[in-house]
């Protein structure tokens, strides 16, 4: 039976049935979805069952669809090891574990079981329990969230910051209320900007132009296009999935000669580059230059949490009116204490950060040496393209099953169809034995699956 036939069956018991705030529901759903509940407003009946019937159809359809694109996704059910990254233990579905070399985790530095990290931690959970006990409105700042927004604001030399639960969530209530606060404001966004700044851009309810990626002259042009209104420019400095850089300098004097804001998300970044771990704007002598800087504390400090740096206005107007700030419970003490202590290390050792860079480039000499097809990237992304998604899991399963590395492939929607790849983040503890392991499994693997 299809939907039409569960609809058609429903709507027979029930033939006066029909609500338009069902067929609002469905309007919110994905388009070729919508036709059924117009047609008969299945949904609103007092047959259940048959309701629940068409709703579960639509789920299971969903899904199916993505598996026939070949973009349904499995999690594999990994548990990292505290002390020995970047090994971790790899539970199969028939409950036996294997231990495995993760290769693609973004904890980049391996900061999440830093000794100083990891005591910071504990230390404040047993000083202040595990949660924040609820949102900022209520629970007030806990003094370890204080002191995290203070060591923030220093490593980008702005006046203030301010900590959202997630880096996501730190774009898309920014962007979106930056946006909404300034009138008429147009929005000049990257081609290659993530979801979340996307969604933030489109929360904003603000006019927006695209421009072609890392597109100094196209940007130019649509600056001078949109004339004296307010504009803000929001783009990333590390792309994540292609390792490029922004050229955050040009930005900032175009942005300056048609007096436009800048939003710069460096969260692939910070921790990673410049002398304090301040990102790309702070390697290139920019970050005053910048208006709003946003990171995660996810990635290179290796906890959860995301932030803007700006100045005190800018953080206090997205405090008072975001959405996603106000209405929701705080970052727990142990967290940001944990978030703290990794950003404060940082700021002092550069030891991580060089041999981080020393075992990328090792990484990306291995693989191109022996023939496999790595993007040329200046970063520590090393993206191995595959071109098929099919292929691309394929050779994530192999590696899995037959050579204990895990790499998750990375498939459409989030790289281009056609551009499929491993995307391989080596990080300063994976040695020169790991990477002659890598090398040898990745070459294993691509005459297996005879891939090009
Ligand atoms: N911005 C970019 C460019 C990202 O790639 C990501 C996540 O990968 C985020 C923001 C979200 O950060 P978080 O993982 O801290 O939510």
């Amino acid at each position: 039976m299809d939907d039409l036939d569960v609809s058609a069956k429903c709507q027979a018991s029930h033939p006066t049935r029909g609500s338009v705030g069902n067929r609002q529901l469905c309007a919110d759903i994905v388009p070729e979805q919508r036709a059924l509940t117009t047609l008969n407003g299945t949904f609103a009946t007092d047959d259940n069952n048959c309701a629940v019937q068409a709703y579960e159809r639509h789920f299971h359809d969903s899904l199916e669809r993505l598996h026939g694109e070949q973009r349904y996704r499995v999690f594999a059910d990994i548990e990292r090891i505290s002390g020995r990254f970047p090994a971790a233990k790899w539970r199969r579905s028939d409950g036996t574990v294997t231990e495995i070399t993760v290769w693609c985790s973004n904890d980049y530095l391996g900061m999440g079981q830093h000794p100083e990290v990891v005591s910071a931690l504990t230390a404040t959970a047993h000083r202040c329990g595990a949660g924040a006990g609820g949102t900022r409105n209520i629970a007030g700042n806990s003094s370890p969230l204080v002191d995290l927004e203070g060591e923030l604001a220093d490593l980008h030399g702005k006046e203030a910051s301010l900590v959202f639960t997630s880096g996501y969530v730190s774009n898309q209530a920014s962007i979106s209320t930056i946006g909404k606060l300034i009138p008429e404001c147009v929005v000049l966004s990257d081609a290659f900007n993530h979801n979340s700044i996307i969604e933030g851009v489109r929360q904003s309810g603000c006019e927006k132009r695209i421009f072609r990626h890392n597109d100094l002259g196209h940007l130019e042009a649509l600056l001078r296009e949109a004339g004296d209104r307010p504009k803000l420019v929001v783009f990333e400095s590390v792309y994540s999935m292609d390792g490029d850089v922004a050229p955050i300098g040009g930005i900032c004097d175009l942005a300056d000669r048609y007096g436009a804001m800048t939003y710069l998300d460096e969260v692939h970044a910070v921790g990673l580059y410049g002398a304090h771990g301040g990102g790309i704007s702070e390697r290139d002598g920019v970050m005053h230059r910048v208006t709003v800087i946003e990171g995660t504390l996810a990635k290179g400090f290796g906890c959860i949490g995301g932030y803007i740096s700006a100045s005190r206005s800018v953080c206090d107007a997205v405090r008072s009116f975001a959405p996603g700030f106000i209405f929701t419970t705080a970052l727990p003490p142990p967290i940001a204490a944990a978030a703290r202590a990794s950003v404060r290390y940082l700021k002092h050792s550069s030891a991580e950060r060089e041999a981080h860079q020393r075992q990328a480039a090792a990484t990306k000499r291995a693989l191109l040496a022996a023939g496999l097809p790595v993007l040329p990237t200046e970063t520590h992304i090393v993206p191995v393209i595959v071109g098929d998604a099919e292929l691309c899991k394929a050779a994530a399963d192999r590696l899995l099953e037959r050579h204990a590395i895990y790499i998750q492939p990375i498939n459409y929607p989030t790289v281009p169809r056609g551009t499929e790849r491993l995307r391989i983040t080596p990080s300063p503890y994976h040695g020169d034995a790991h990477i002659a392991e890598l090398t040898a499994a990745l070459a294993e693997t691509w005459d297996t699956l005879s891939l090009a």
